[in-house]
Formats: C-alpha cells, sequence, structure tokens
C-alpha cells in the first residue's frame, strides 16, 4: 500500500488538528507535506516539528516570518499570502489537499489545489456555497476526486448509489445550544452560549452557524451541489444525539443512514482514506448505553430563520449564495466580536441580499467581487444596527 500525501489546509484549527491525528497515527498511510494556516504560527511551528513537512504557509505576514524564524533549523520553507497558502494548496508532491481554511478564505487555494489535479477533501463548505456550479466545474474539468468531509455529506457519500434513484436526503441537525427555544428566549443570548455546542467542538465561526442553523442552510446547499438534488428534495430534521449523520431515501422507500460517534475523526478518516478504510481512534458506540435515538421537526423559520434564508439563496441561484455566505460571514464575526444581537444575524444577511443586485455567477471573479462587495454592505449595515 502506498503512502498518501497530505496538503493541509487550516492545520491550527478543529478539522485541521483532527487531520493530523489521523494522518499521525496512521504513519503507514499518510505523509503530511504541507502545513497551511492563517496567523497561528505557534501551532504551526509545533506541528511542523511533528510533521516534517516540505513546505509551510502563513496567510499573515508576520505571522509567516515568525515561522520562519523559528523553523530556520529545520530548513523548512515558509510561505505567505493567499498565494502562498496556494502554493502549499497545489504543492507538486501532494496527492490530496485538506481543504478545511474557515469561510470565503478557503475558496482561492482549494481552486488552486484543483487545478494542480489533487484530490480533494473537502470541509470548507463555504466554497460550495459560493461558487458551486463553478466549484463544481472545476471538479469536472481537472477530473480530481471531491470526498466531503462535513459528517453530514460523508454520511451521504457513503451511502450513495445514484441521483436519479433518491427521493429525498434527509440532513440530520442537532439543533445546536438553543435547540427547542422560542425567539423571545433568544434576545439576549451571549457569544459563550451560543459557542456551547452539546456535541461537537469546532471553530467559534461554525459553531455560531450551528446555534443559528444557518449551519444546515449552508449544508442543504452544500449538499445540492455535491449531489444533484433540488432544494424540495433535501429535507432537514433534528436529531439531537448526533448519531445518525444523514439518511438518502430511495425511490422505492429504502431508507439508507450511516451512523457513528460525533466524532470528526470519522469523516476525516474517511474522505483521507476513500475508497479505502483506515483506523482511528474513534470510540465504537455504546448502543445500550445510548438507549434512544429521537427526531423532532425542523425547528419553526419564526425561531431561526437562516435555514429558510439559504433554502431561499440556493432557489435564486446566482450569486446569492456568495452573498449569503458573505454577510453571514461578517454578521457572526460582528456578534462574536462587536456586540451585534444574535437575533440581528439574520437581518443583516436578508438586508444584505436585498441592497445588492444579484446576477448570474459566469465566473469565479463574479463570485469573489460579490463576495467583496456584500462584505462591505453587510458591514455598514452592522454598523447601523450596533
Ligand atoms: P477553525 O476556526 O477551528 O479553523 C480554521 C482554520 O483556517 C485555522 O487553521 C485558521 O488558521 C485557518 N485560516 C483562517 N483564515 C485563513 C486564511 N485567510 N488563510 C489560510 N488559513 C486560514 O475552523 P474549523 O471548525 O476547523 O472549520 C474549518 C472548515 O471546516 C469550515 O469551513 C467549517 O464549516 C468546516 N467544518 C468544520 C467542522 C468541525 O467540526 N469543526 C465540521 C464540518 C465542517
Ligand atoms: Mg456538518
Amino acid at each position: 500500500m502506498s503512502v498518501k500525501t497530505l496538503s493541509v489546509l487550516g492545520c491550527t484549527g478543529s478539522i485541521g488538528v483532527n487531520t493530523l491525528d489521523v494522518a499521525l497515527s496512521n504513519p503507514d498511510r499518510f505523509r503530511i507535506v504541507a502545513l497551511a494556516a492563517g496567523s497561528n504560527w505557534r501551532r504551526v511551528v509545533e506541528q511542523a516539528r511533528q510533521c516534517r513537512p516540505e513546505v509551510v504557509a502563513l496567510f499573515d505576514e508576520e505571522a509567516a516570518d515568525q515561522a520562519r524564524a523559528a523553523l530556520a533549523d529545520l530548513k523548512i520553507p515558509v510561505l505567505s499570502g493567499v498565494e502562498g497558502v496556494s502554493e502549499a494548496a497545489a504543492l507538486e508532491s501532494a496527492r490530496m489537499t485538506v481543504s478545511a481554511i474557515v469561510g470565503a478564505a478557503g475558496l482561492a487555494p482549494t481552486i488552486a489545489a484543483i487545478r494542480a489535479r489533487k484530490d480533494i477533501a473537502l470541509a470548507n463548505k463555504e466554497c460550495l456555497v459560493m461558487a458551486g456550479a463553478l466549484f463544481m466545474e472545476e471538479i469536472a474539468r481537472y477530473q480530481v476526486r471531491l470526498i466531503p468531509v462535513d459528517s453530514e455529506h460523508s454520511a451521504i457519500f457513503q451511502v450513495f448509489q445514484q441521483t436519479r434513484w433518491m427521493r429525498r436526503l434527509v440532513l440530520t441537525a442537532s439543533g445546536g445550544p438553543f435547540r427547542g427555544k422560542r425567539r423571545g428566549e433568544l434576545v439576549n443570548v451571549t457569544p459563550e452560549q451560543a459557542l456551547a455546542h452539546p456535541n461537537w467542538s469546532m471553530g467559534r465561526k461554525i459553531s455560531i452557524d450551528s446555534a443559528t442553523m444557518m449551519n444546515k442552510g449552508l449544508e442543504v446547499i452544500e449538499a445540492h451541489w455535491l449531489f444533484g438534488l433540488p432544494p424540495e428534495q433535501i429535507d432537514v430534521v433534528v436529531h439531537p444525539q448526533s448519531i445518525v449523520h444523514s439518511m438518502v431515501e430511495y425511490m422505492d422507500g429504502s431508507v439508507l443512514a450511516q451512523m457513528g460517534a460525533p466524532d470528526m475523526r470519522t469523516p476525516i478518516a474517511v474522505a483521507m482514506a476513500w475508497p479505502e478504510r483506515t483506523q482511528t481512534n474513534v470510540p465504537s458506540l455504546d448502543l445500550p448505553q445510548l438507549a434512544k435515538l429521537t427526531f423532532e421537526a425542523r425547528p419553526d423559520p419564526a425561531d431561526f430563520p437562516c435555514l429558510e434564508l439559504a433554502y431561499d439563496a440556493l432557489r435564486r441561484g446566482g450569486l446569492a449564495p456568495a452573498v449569503l455566505n458573505a454577510a453571514n460571514e461578517v454578521a457572526v464575526a460582528a456578534f462574536l466580536d462587536a456586540g451585534l444581537p444574535f437575533l440581528t444575524i439574520p437581518k443583516v444577511i436578508d438586508r444584505t441580499l436585498d441592497s445588492l443586485p444579484l446576477g448570474a455567477a459566469a465566473q469565479l471573479e463574479d463570485v469573489f467581487a460579490a463576495d467583496h462587495q456584500a462584505r462591505k454592505v453587510a458591514q455598514r449595515i452592522v454598523e447601523e444596527i450596533c
């Protein structure tokens, strides 16, 4: 069995750290040849000492300088900026690129990896939300393998037969920290409360997306592009235990679900090893201990409007999902760091969508321009509210 070489984008984040865990516990199967992150150079330096990659990249120039000094003895080159991160993504010796940068910043490096014909293990759902059709065209043009890391999409990928046989997809949602809460109870929630996810330990942005249900909305869009079903055939059901990671209902009524502990090392390992399997340290499911798996209808849009906003953006198509994504990133950052009230996150998104002409996404430049424009508009709306 040959060793698979990996470039890990977003190596210091929650997905990145779990990717390294899977790779380092299977040294006969995987070798990390490139590490890339935003600004956390201390963590990257630590990881580089462990993994001995051929190259390291930090988006932030000053952080790159620090890493360069700290890694001088190992003679590992440290690249910087979006070009440096993209170079790491497309490194000649890498066979697969793990795309786990958070947000729109992940799009350009992931496209660079596709164009260099790397297999893509995709955690960065924002890529597909922003540029779904164009992204899938690049995947087809360069004939690369695209394997989802997001647990719901990994579940569907693992039970996938043919799109034309599918009656519907059922994405499961844990409901997040505010499951069962009504609008009135969400007025004064703090970032600390919103960050406290019951089942998953994740980065800050996706944790807030889980609290607003925007994460599930982004995942509906992601599922549309990955599996080719229209929005009316993509359902969401709340499943608080996060054991069933999603389901496909086929035309004969058969429902195939995938289960496992809520531990991202499993879907990461699935993507890394596909079409084979690899060992992880994820504990076995203890079903008697779990005792109950329960399901509930998705929440009322009056309480959690973000899921509907995402369905609407998907139906509108063109640049609408890119604008939705950018406005959401701005609003989430403002909630975390600038006191934007929780319930105004969907308002910022809705108003940004209303303020911009939403044309077609003919090429990636259109998507980058819409992202840029939407951030400016959303920021102005945030400032009006705060
Ligand atoms: P995180 O915040 O923990 O980590 C983000 C990573 O991106 C860090 O390594 C950071 O340094 C890097 N980064 C940020 N800006 C960058 C830039 N401009 N250039 C290069 N690197 C940059 O986030 P996470 O929770 O690991 O999520 C990463 C992605 O995976 C997100 O798109 C998220 O939606 C998706 N995802 C995460 C989980 C999870 O369990 N954490 C599950 C499913 C999908
Ligand atoms: Mg998910």
